[in-house]
């Protein structure tokens, strides 16, 4: 319970009119959530400023409103608290109540296994007193006073996991707690925010110590190198746990790790305990429970009865949980979070307990770390996946480093699958026909969201509230994403997997699907467009040039590529080494191709390419045939194909027809001589809409896949989905007085008061600034038009019309927000261009 006079009298601060109710439940960040009786907590953060849903949360029966600014709507019967900033109130409320309960604080950090401590840590006190545990994980400093919503006056202790956020939070973390015992599980890095290092991060789980009091404890790990310096450090007393050295206060010894449980044999230096159990899964799990029985000896609960509560413990969702998975397979979900550590020990277990007739799946998102750690982690992952487990799938652009260092070393492609959606991935698991001799382990970091993967490949729908991050405000802390620069592209590879499924659908099973990709996959990504393209049924990949098919070569594609326009013939090794098809229509430069294929003693895939009427690259109609005859005899080059490409598919029915009995015409008189090609094929993503006629036995689409119209004449169906969103946030808002300049050149004048946002995007982003630049983005769900002129780097809004736009709103420049939506094509009619030139301009700076 959170009472009104503690909060006022903690933080120093005002009501805004009359108290109304003077307890609250509990503290609320979701202003969506049914809140009865509970606070509503308007917070300013990097993501926005939840002020504005304060009606929102009182309609949903907020009893209760703590914000920095009065509330602009009707607050009858509803306790204001103004405060000047809201976290250091919410720090100052559980620090205020933690002493005037008298409760003492157990405080738990490190780089795994923080939540298993605090559930052991809770399960051995409370075999002697009562015990507050925060029901909800949360992370960062707001972590404490969310968690401490339900400490009661009783408590004698709370057990509290420290999980800052970044480097800077531990010190008023610890300091607003005071804890009396402190507990490193595993020191080092964790899943912080992208500029974390690990080392830095040991340094700041180590203040943890500075502040302990006398009679208080230290609870460190006794395997880990840095426990003597740590030991040093505290002025309390110091308890060691640990399984490989001797020397430690705590040891498990005689570990067997099994498939359903844990064994181990324990000693202090007065006793020993042997044939002990647990459900845990995993030798790293136990450290938790060592660190919790340490604690418990501090307090003077007997061992025995500590023991006997940590071996009725469950194991906690997403951490190495057990579950029924399909067809009678074991599934292990260990989605909670990933780290290198955490990653690797969970293939140590794998090693540990694999049956020599078991088959052993493993399902990989990417990890939380960033920066150069992170690819140095992803790989040795895969290296050490690939001497233990049968079968991999990837998922995400980090985890693909994962797959590649697997197929290193030595896993066959036909074991090693690469994805970019949580579809894509069951399916590729489902792909593998499981049966009760599989085990799955599912693996990856907060922001990969795998517990998506993991529902999917649930024998019992209804053990999906056994999974992670079920519950919508810990969505809303847990994984927020934190891109580099505050601009960027959300890519939906679900969307992009959906179109090119409903394109495979349109030409049907006879007809083979060519993915282009040219342009870095018009701009969405050329690697995870074209595996999640071929994994969803396109068989040929299209670039423009040799770098862009090496590109996919070198992230391990290893499926058909052709270069459809034009090859240099010092090229042609890489192409012939690398198994490149090119694009031929000239007799000298298809004879200086056979050459160079001839020098590299291979052979070199071809496709003839007919201008039917393009005018563009192409040998010409009439000669086509003559043109054929020639080639033909060429060694060393293998015709596989021929082509023609459309002028006017999206606009002239009738000249796309004559094209295409032109290049019959073409055609005819080859088939009658005998000449079978594999593929034959004519249609864009226009051609593939318009008519059956044109598919030949295979089709090249571009723009539909990224689930854009081909043209308003030649629409994509209605069951298309866009793929691509660019976002950014608000820098600054100001009001203006009228008669203002905006921005260079002072081409826009303020003509009454106007409050303006400043967005961080420019020119330089590829946010066109002339001759004509976006007219409209969007804010709040609302179009709110573009000011002045775009400068390299920033941009103004005009917002006047909305209320209360912050520092850190969400701002879409092309895609949807709430029910409002700027498609590509509005954007091309803001430039005066087409939706392929919006999406393929949008400079590569702008992380995808
Ligand atoms: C780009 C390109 C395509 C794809 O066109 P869309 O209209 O995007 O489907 C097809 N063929 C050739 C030769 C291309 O250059």
């Amino acid at each position: 319970m959170i009472s009104l006079y503690d909060l006022l009298e903690a933080s120093n601060s005002q009501m805004f009119g009359e108290p109304a109710a003077q307890l609250f439940t509990g503290f609320c960040l979701d202003s969506r959530q049914r809140q009865e009786s509970q606070l509503y907590v308007a917070l300013k953060t990097d993501y926005g400023d939840s002020h504005q849903y304060i009606e929102e949360a009182i309609q949903n029966g907020a009893a209760g409103v703590l914000s920095t600014r009065p509330p602009e709507c009707d607050t009858t019967g509803v306790s204001v608290i103004l405060v000047r900033d809201v976290e250091t109130a919410l720090l100052a409320w559980a620090s205020y109540v933690l002493k005037r309960y008298k409760t003492s604080v157990v405080a738990v950090t490190g780089a795994f296994g923080k939540s298993l401590a605090v559930s052991a840590v809770h399960a051995v006190l409370s075999s002697q007193f009562t015990v507050h545990k925060p029901d909800l994980e949360y992370y960062g400093r707001l972590a404490l006073p969310l968690g401490l919503a339900g400490l009661k006056q009783t408590d004698r202790f709370a057990v509290i996991e420290l999980s800052p956020r970044q480097i800077g939070e531990m010190a008023e973390m610890v300091q607003t707690i005071m804890p009396e015992v402190g507990i490193i599980t595993y020191p080092g890095g964790t899943h912080a925010g992208r500029y974390d290092q690990s080392d830095q991060l040991a340094r700041e789980q180590a203040l943890l110590l500075d502040y302990l009091p006398q009679d208080g404890a230290a609870v460190l790990n006794f395997d880990t190198d840095s426990v003597v310096e740590l030991h040093g450090r505290a002025k309390a007393k110091v308890l060691t746990f640990g399984m490989d050295r001797f020397g430690a206060d705590l040891m498990a010894y005689n570990i067997l790790v099994g498939q359903t449980r844990t064994g181990f044999d324990l000693r202090t230096q007065q006793e020993r305990f042997v044939g002990r159990w647990t459900p845990l899964l995993g030798k790293h799990q136990l450290y938790s429970l060592l660190a919790a029985l340490a604690v418990g000896m501090h307090y003077q609960v007997p061992l025995e009865d500590a023991l006997r509560k940590l071996t009725e413990m469950h194991p906690l969702p997403g951490r190495m949980k057990p579950l029924s998975g399909l067809n009678g397979s074991l599934l292990i979900d260990d989605t909670y979070s990933a780290t290198p550590q955490s990653t690797q020990a969970a293939l140590d277990w794998v090693a540990a307990v694999k049956e020599p007739e078991q088959r052993v799946i493993f399902v990989m998102g990417d990890m939380d770390t960033q920066g150069g750690a992170s690819q140095r982690g992803h790989r040795a992952v895969g290296q050490r996946a690939a001497d233990v487990v049968d079968l991999l799938v990837t998922e995400g652009a980090d985890a693909a480093v994962v797959g590649r260092a697997a197929l290193d070393h030595g896993m066959e492609r036909r074991q090693v699958s690469i994805t970019y959606s949580a579809r894509d991935s069951v399916v590729a698991v489902k792909g593998f026909q499981l049966t009760e001799k599989d085990l799955i382990i599912v693996k990856g970091g907060m922001s990969a969201r795998m517990e998506l993967v993991v529902q999917a490949l649930l024998e019992n729908d209804e053990d999906r509230r056994e999974l992670a991050r079920q519950d919508v405000s810990q969505q809303m802390m847990g994984f927020m994403h934190h891109p580099a620069r505050p601009s960027w592209i959300e890519v939906d590879m679900d969307a992009l997997a959906n179109n090119v499924r409903e394109l495979k659908n349109i030409v049907g099973p006879q007809v083979a699907l060519m993915a282009v990709v040219k342009s870095d996959g018009y701009g969405h990504g050329a690697v995870q467009v074209a595996r999640t393209a071929l994994a969803n049924g396109a068989e040929y990949l299209a670039v423009s040039s040799m770098g862009e098919a090496l590109d996919l070569r070198e992230a391990g594609i290893v499926d058909p590529i052709i270069v459809l326009n034009y090859t240099p013939v010092y090229a042609i090794r890489q192409a012939v080494r690398q198994n490149i098809t090119v694009t031929v229509y000239d007799l000298q430069l298809a004879r200086a191709y056979a050459r160079a294929a001839r020098e590299m003693n291979g052979r070199l895939k071809v496709h003839v390419k007919v201008d039917t009427g393009m005018g563009r690259l192409g040998v010409m109609a009439e000669e086509a045939v003559s043109f054929f005859r020639h080639i033909m005899m060429l060694p060393n080059l293998e015709i596989e194909g021929i082509f023609t490409h459309f002028a006017d598919a999206d606009e002239d029915p009738d000249y796309t027809a004559a094209q295409t009995r032109e290049f019959r015409g073409v055609l005819n008189p080859l088939r009658a001589s005998g000449f079978a090609f594999k593929y034959i094929h004519a249609a864009n993503s226009a051609g593939t809409l318009l008519s059956k006629d044109y598919h030949f036995n295979m089709v090249r689409t571009g723009i539909a896949m990224y689930g854009l119209h081909p043209s308003e004449k030649v629409p994509v169906p209605p069951s298309f989905k866009p793929v691509m969103t660019w976002k950014t946030v608000v820098a600054q808002v100001k009001t203006l007085p009228p008669g203002h300049p905006v921005g260079y050149g002072r081409t826009y004048i303020t003509r009454a008061e106007e409050t303006i946002a400043i967005l961080p995007v420019g020119y330089a982003d590829g946010f066109r600034r002339t001759p004509r630049g976006w007219i409209y983005v969007l804010v709040h769900g609302k179009p709110v038009p573009v000011i002045g002129r775009v400068s390299m780097e920033k941009t103004a809004i005009n917002v006047s019309a909305l209320n209360s736009v912050s520092i850190g709103d969400e701002v879409v420049l092309m895609g949807r927000q709430g029910d409002a939506v700027i498609t590509a094509e509005d954007v091309a009619r803001f430039l005066g261009t087409s939706n392929y030139e919006v999406v393929t301009t949008i400079l590569p700076r702008v992380a995808r």
